[in-house]
């Protein structure tokens, strides 16, 4: 049987090996066996189900929780040649009986259906009817009670095992810790699977945690040099992510804003562009993310501390699905750490589930001061050791430097103490500085014996300890609010000369700069053009088929291209992910990119996305023309569109002095209710603007007033 499954992975996928347990899960399920697959994001959990559905008589019907999830799998398999169909809720009666007689005619290998839709007496009576090939249950944690995307309807999914006996049932789950596994098990009656346990590592991610200090500034600095690449800036707040949005934008990043608070619309909307696009940015709160399979999200910043280790891997694993270089970055800092003990704090909850967040917190806090490697540590907390320090986290790379804090440690605590355990770092620190000033004066703390006992270290240096006696929980923040810091009885050893400390030496930014890390490094600048071409190619095909790019082609097929340079059909059949039909139907256009014998036209999406970035960055609309190679009157118009949309404001298109630009709107604003048409205004303005332009203030003036 592994013969064949070879011989289909080949043929349908293109691909020459499996991957870690693929292989074995494949061999289990694909003869008749039960299987519980526990792989991280990015780890290669569909052709596990995929690879025995081909091979087995029937249909395989998959269970997935997310619509967006399962369309992509459908487009994916189109692309590939393989017949299969998602049921969802968008579908309408008629669609839906048609779906049924294919089903019946055997015209369909793979139903994407969610779990509440199988379960109905209808759908299970339906498939009761018919050759079933396996039952794949995606997301398998979602019917754990204890994890943190329970879904009722998954408890219904157990009785699959009595309805349907002798048919093989693969649960698949990139959520490791034990006691969701346990569940999984018992729920869905799995006590005969055998299970799949693969190490949770993502090799190709660098981690790497910087101490915050112009968070902003050390984000611009780290996006510089993965210009054009696709990533996720998580905040905490939707008012920072708004603002954060806009503000790469205006630095020329092209960003999109995503949270809770946007309208449906939008964000559906800035999600598709976020899959369809290159080089987005997706600045957003944790509310995106499920969801999201994008192959090629090449980096994961968090600009907030996230609650828990759990939360961090989860939100960090979304970059580099494809297995090529990525980043996880973060910048963390004092304000993060009392910021989450407050929020934890004044949380409802009875004690136990404050003190199993507190834990996590702790963790999380760990790990930002980590001095050994970061993935041990990560790994670590996840039951699985790694005998050796992994060589590609900054840690490893840059090294760290420790030194014996324990005397400033006892002046930080003890000037904590003496003024009362109600002040905040900035009044602390002025206290062991010795600085004169006059909330210093107004309190009477210059009389204090440690007044001034502090001028060894800079102000940096004792913000850096500050933080990290509080990450370490020698001290605590206090109740108030206020970011006031107490002692914390943990302490007591050390204030007592008991113990000694050792802390991170944080390397501020006048220290040499830490080398890049591998993700900038993908493509070479040499390379550059027929990337671009290549890429370009793809997105034109994307377009004309109506999927993502990376359906297409992933990026490493790409890559393999860029790199073996095949000069032929035969040789192209030879590429990581190049399979049968896809030679078919691409194989001839890319070869002719390789040899660079056509140019590839832009297409109208390229072009639109150029402009914005163009804009943004602060181009004229003259300037744009040249740049872009087409008439002003061109780019007038596509800007009006773009404002339209609300992809740019009108600041960001023209530059209209202020005094016009007031008597344009007022004379769009004249009237009562609707705006009148460009036409009806255009006569006023003859020979002073050109025309075009009163078509891209009149779509911001629909934009603002919602005309
Ligand atoms: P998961 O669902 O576990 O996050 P996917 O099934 O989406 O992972 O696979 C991640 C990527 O790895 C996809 O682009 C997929 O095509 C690719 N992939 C999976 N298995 C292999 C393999 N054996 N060889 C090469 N690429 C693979
Ligand atoms: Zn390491």
């Amino acid at each position: 049987m592994l013969d064949q499954a070879q011989r289909i992975l080949k043929d349908v996928f293109g691909y020459d090996a499996f991957r870690g347990n693929q292989g074995a899960i494949i061999e289990r399920v694909g003869s008749g066996g039960d299987a519980l697959v526990l792989m991280p994001t990015g780890g290669g959990k569909s052709l596990c189900y995929q690879v025995p559905a081909l091979l087995r008589e029937g249909l395989a019907v998959v269970v997935s929780p997310l619509i967006a999830l399962m369309d992509d799998q459908v487009a994916t398999l189109d692309e590939l040649g393989v017949s299969a169909v998602a049921l969802n809720s968008t579908l309408s009666a008629d669609e839906q009986r048609e779906i049924a007689e294919r089903i019946r005619r055997n015209e369909i290998k793979m139903l994407y259906l969610a779990p509440e839709r199988l379960v109905q007496p209808r759908m299970l009576a339906f498939l009761q009817r018919l050759e079933i090939a396996l039952f794949a249950i995606d997301e398998a944690h979602c019917v754990s009670q204890w994890g943190h995307d329970f879904r009722p309807e998954y408890m219904q999914l157990g009785q699959l095992a009595e309805l349907f006996p002798g048919v093989p049932r693969i649960a698949l789950t990139a959520t490791a810790d034990k006691r969701t596994r346990e569940e999984i098990v018992q729920r869905l009656h799995l006590e005969n699977a055998e299970r799949f346990l693969s190490s949770f590592d993502r090799p190709n991610i660098f981690y790497r945690i910087v101490p915050k200090e112009q968070p902003r500034k050390q984000l611009l600095g780290f996006l510089a040099e993965r210009r054009g690449d696709a990533g996720i800036v998580y905040c905490m707040s939707r008012k920072k992510v708004d603002d954060l949005a806009a503000f790469l934008s205006e630095q020329g990043f092209p960003a999109l804003p995503y949270h809770a608070g946007l309208p449906n619309e939008l964000r559906a909307y800035h999600q598709k562009r976020f899959l369809n696009e290159e080089g987005l940015i997706m600045v957003a709160t944790i509310a995106f993310g499920m969801g999201i399979d994008k192959p090629n999200v090449r980096f994961v910043a968090h600009l907030d501390l996230p609650k828990s280790l759990e939360a961090y891997y989860q939100e960090t694993g979304r970059a580099g699905r494809d297995g090529l270089p990525a980043d996880a970055w973060m910048a963390y800092g004092l304000q993060d750490v009392i910021f989450l003990k407050q929020m934890l704090n004044n949380s409802e909850g009875d004690e136990r589930h404050k003190r199993v967040e507190q834990h996590k917190l702790d963790a999380m806090l760990a790990l930002c001061e980590e001095t050994r490697c970061r993935r041990q540590t990560l790994l670590a907390y996840f039951d699985e050791e790694l005998p050796n320090p992994c060589g590609h986290c900054d840690n490893c790379v840059d090294g760290v430097q420790t030194w014996n804090a324990t005397e400033p440690a006892r002046q930080a605590l003890s000037a904590i103490y003496r003024s009362g355990q109600r002040y905040g770092v900035g009044h602390l620190v002025d206290i062991l500085l010795g600085r004169d000033n006059d909330k210093v004066r107004g309190l009477g703390h210059q009389h204090l014996s440690v007044f001034g006992m502090g001028k060894a270290l800079a102000e940096a240096e004792w913000r850096s300890l500050f933080r990290q006696l509080v990450a370490r929980g020698l001290a605590d923040v206090d109740l108030d609010g206020f970011g006031g810091l107490r002692l914390s009885d943990s302490c007591r050893p050390l204030l007592r000369g008991e113990v000694s400390l050792e802390l991170r030496r944080d390397l501020t930014s006048k220290a040499p700069k830490p080398a890049a890390s591998a993700a900038s490094q993908l493509v070479r600048s040499e390379e550059r053009e027929t990337w671009e071409a290549l890429r370009t190619l793809r997105r034109k095909l994307a377009e004309e088929h109506g999927v993502p790019p990376y359906v297409i082609f992933p990026d490493a097929t790409l890559l393999e291209m860029l790199r073996s340079q095949p000069a032929s059909l035969s040789d192209m059949a030879t590429i990581s992910g190049v399979g049968a039909r896809k030679l078919e139907r691409y194989g001839q256009a890319f070869l002719e990119v390789l040899q660079g014998s056509v140019e590839v036209a832009k297409s109208p999406a390229d072009i639109r996305h150029e402009l914005i970035t163009l804009a943004r960055a602060g181009m004229t609309p003259a300037q744009i023309a040249r740049q872009l190679d087409c008439s002003e009157k061109n780019v007038y118009a596509m800007l009006a569109e773009a404002i339209g949309l609300q992809q740019l404001s009108l600041e960001q298109a023209l530059d209209l002095p202020e005094d016009l630009l007031g008597e344009i709107q007022e004379a769009f604003l004249d009237g009562e209710g609707e705006l009148p048409p460009v036409s009806a205004v255009a006569e006023q303005f003859a020979g002073r603007v050109p025309e075009q332009v009163l078509y891209c203030v009149r779509a911001a003036l629909q934009v603002e007033f919602e005309l």
